[in-house]
């Protein structure tokens, strides 16, 4: 398999505090990988590595097989953020035109053409949301709209998913089928990191986990994570894991 991410003995450090100490962590191709951790832990340290916009103190991270501080191809990552902080959802624009956004790196100074709209129709038929391509994004509820910036990213033909808590906010009827389709695109070849709080999410629908605190003290498959003892080591207790009881 080939190395999407590969993060090796980073380590990170802001003026005189430790964020991350001595991690490495692959993600291959294919995979679908849940990263977890408590308030503070460094999983968005780790994620701005990840994606190049920070550079380690020690240590090397390489995105596609290259220094990620290098990478440019950034259409080959679609990046899908808490619904609370995303920018785009302040714009009165259509669901229609925040997907047509993804195809900007490939068109250059051309017009859409009828290839682009292929995609960008298929795009929205499969995370299901082709009925309110018309609508506006502001108007939508908070499962629908992340579903319009996946939509985004899969027009932008990405490699890589990374969503980052993305269903802050999201009932939980939507969450499921939320999950649901990360699930269905991950079947079909899509890699996906996912940073989550929510330990029934990382246990229930990822295959692989990473759990950090300043360090990594699991990376590995999600069934045999919760019978390690990386989570007591990690949270020091159970508190402030977020478990839901299904009925
Ligand atoms: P998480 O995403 O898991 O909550 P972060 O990566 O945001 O964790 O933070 C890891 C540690 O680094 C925390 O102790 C946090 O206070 C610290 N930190 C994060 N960003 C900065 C910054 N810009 N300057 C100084 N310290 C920071």
């Amino acid at each position: 398999m080939t190395g999407v991410v590969e993060v090796e003995n980073v380590w990170f450090v802001y003026d005189t505090n430790l964020a991350l100490k001595d991690v490495s962590l692959n993600i291959e191709e294919g995979q679908y990988l849940g990263l977890i951790g408590p308030n503070g832990s460094g999983k968005t340290t780790l994620l701005r590595l990840m994606l190049g916009l920070l550079q380690p103190d020690r240590g090397s991270v390489r995105l596609f097989g290259e220094p990620s501080t290098d990478f440019r191809q950034r259409e080959r990552i679609g990046y899908v953020s808490q619904r609370s902080t995303d920018r785009d959802t302040a714009m009165p624009m259509t669901v229609e035109e925040v997907v047509e956004m993804g195809r900007y790196a490939h068109r250059g100074r051309r017009r859409l053409q009828a290839c682009d709209h292929r995609i960008i129709d298929e795009a929205l038929e499969r995370v299901g949301i082709a009925d309110i391509s018309e609508q506006r994004i502001d108007r939508l509820s908070g499962g629908q709209r992340q579903r319009a910036f996946i939509a985004r990213a899969l027009a932008s033909e990405a490699d890589l998913l990374v969503l980052d808590e993305p269903t802050v906010g999201v009932d939980a009827s939507s969450r499921d089928n939320f999950y649901g389709l990360l699930s269905r695109l991950n079947k079909d070849g899509m890699t996906i990191l996912l940073v989550e709080h929510d330990i029934d999410v990382i246990t229930t629908h990822v295959d692989t986990v990473a759990c950090i605190n300043r360090e990594l003290y699991y990376h590995g498959d999600s069934v045999s994570f919760l019978e390690s003892d990386a989570l007591t080591d990690a949270y020091g207790t159970h508190h402030g894991i977020i478990h839901h009881d299904h009925p």
